[in-house]
């Protein structure tokens, strides 16, 4: 055994490696700075711990961190998971037309707020205002961040600026994603919440009792990511929207998951055009739900409130870039066609043809995994539609000598890594969030992960 010091002796100099014949190609692929740092990175683990199978093994080391540092950290991977609108996964994947209207516009200067009639500067929020009045019926639209960023900048517009009031339901202070809460939104900025009814009923009587004169709005929040049943009740939005108008102040929906257009899976999902005509003045939800569009928030409804809210200094600072307007644009338009198989998420929570799919897949996997087509269950997810099951079939996998969760981890690993869930000792492939372009991908994913 050769001594520690004589270990350290043997390990190359950081520019003897950088000139070595075998290694030297890749260097110039990811440049000479990012190549020193990537060697200095190793050689200072194998400093920490030399032994002789380290050293002898530090070429083959030194080109798989040349290939970690490559790839990009943000990369695509497939969603097995049956989750369509999976918050860890990026929610709506773009349809293909939308993707390739955001690279175009990607790669060139725009007209985004360049009037090419009159030739001078334009508004970057009129380009989507036909088709969306078209699909809601609203005066006007404004597009910003998220729907998070939409009610913080409506709130801060209505309510903030003069410390008012806001009315709100105790059945709707919602928590929204990680410690995004309703209640917190609307207090931060130094206006006062004020709860209204109990928590699994509010009648009408209940906000007319909590009017005051300084109450600026009243907030409505859909139960798009949990559910209320059994001695339960709320008032129609039309009679809320009545009572608002006779005290003179707006009536503020937070729809959430915002559908655009109930499709087979969504059936009985309020629409932004349904809470319009029920006389709510300002409807606030999300373009990466159930509308299936890029992360975005958009507020459609009265046009002398969204100017209110267009002229709010903190809009510029929530205002949508042009490569998301571009995709919500062309996912717009696919609405307006009804061309509904360009918007993946309509597809999937559809599942047309799921059956068939499974079935003919599950034939195809390699016998050690032992697939069986069971029943099974997919959700919408992304907090939207919370209690819908989308039932399907489902892959189950009982691999030869590796667990259902060494199976799962291995497809983790795969390139494109592949995402899948665990249960009953099970790995589960759900196709219904598989592109049918990605089968033979999965497919080879599944081939090489018995010998890894
Ligand atoms: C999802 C959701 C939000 C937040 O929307 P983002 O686009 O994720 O910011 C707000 N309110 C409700 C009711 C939601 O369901």
């Amino acid at each position: 055994m050769p001594q520690p010091r004589e270990l350290l002796r043997q390990i190359p100099a950081v520019d003897e490696l950088l000139r070595r014949p075998g290694l030297a190609p890749l260097w110039s692929e990811i440049g000479p700075a990012a190549a020193r740092r990537v060697i200095a990175a190793e050689l200072d683990a194998l400093r920490r711990a030399p032994s002789p199978a380290a050293v002898a093994a530090l070429e083959p080391r030194l080109v798989e961190a040349a290939r970690r540092y490559r790839q990009a950290s943000l990369r695509p991977v497939i969603n097995a998971t049956g989750v369509v609108l999976h918050t860890n996964l990026g929610r709506a994947p773009l349809g293909a037309p939308a993707a390739a209207r955001l690279a175009a516009v990607a790669a060139n200067y725009t007209n985004l707020e360049f009037d090419l009639a009159t030739g001078r500067r334009g508004r970057r929020d009129r380009h989507l205002e036909p088709l969306l009045a078209a699909l809601t019926g609203a005066e006007r639209t404004l597009v910003v961040n998220n729907n998070a960023a939409a009610l913080v900048l409506a709130l801060n517009t209505l309510v903030l600026e003069n410390a008012g009031e806001v009315l709100v339901s105790r059945g709707e202070l919602v928590e929204i994603g990680e410690t995004f809460r309703i209640a917190d939104i609307v207090t931060r900025g130094g206006a006062t919440l004020v709860e209204v009814g109990a928590t699994n009923r509010t009648r009408l009587a209940d906000y007319r009792a909590a009017l005051s004169p300084r109450t600026r709005l009243i907030l409505r929040v859909h139960r798009s990511n949990f559910t209320q049943e059994g001695f339960v009740e709320q008032p129609p939005l039309a009679e809320l929207a009545a009572l608002a108008r006779e005290a003179g102040i707006p009536l503020l929906e937070d729809l959430g998951s915002g559908c655009l257009s109930p499709q087979p899976g969504m059936e009985g999902e309020p629409t932004v055009a349904a809470s319009l005509r029920a006389g709510v003045d300002l409807v606030t939800y999300s373009g990466d739900k159930l509308l299936g569009g890029p992360q975005a928030g958009l507020m459609s409804g009265r046009a002398a409130l969204l100017d209110r809210l267009r002229a709010n200094p903190l809009y510029r600072a929530l205002r949508l870039d042009r490569l998301r307007l571009a995709a919500l644009e062309a996912t717009l338009d696919a609405y307006g066609r009804e061309a509904w198989d360009e918007i993946p998420v309509l597809a999937m929570l559809a599942g047309e043809g799921l059956e068939a799919r499974v079935r003919a897949f599950a034939t195809q996997i390699p016998a050690w995994l032992r697939a069986e087509a069971v029943p099974g269950e997919s959700v919408a997810g992304g907090g939207a539609r919370p209690g819908q099951r989308l039932r399907g079939l489902v892959i189950a996998l009982a691999p030869d000598g590796v667990s259902a969760g060494e199976l799962q981890a291995r497809l983790r690993r795969a390139a494109p890594p592949i995402i899948a869930r665990v249960g009953r000792d099970r790995c589960l492939l759900d196709l219904r969030t598989v592109f049918p372009g990605q089968e033979a991908e999965l497919l080879a994913a599944l081939e090489r992960a018995r010998r890894e």
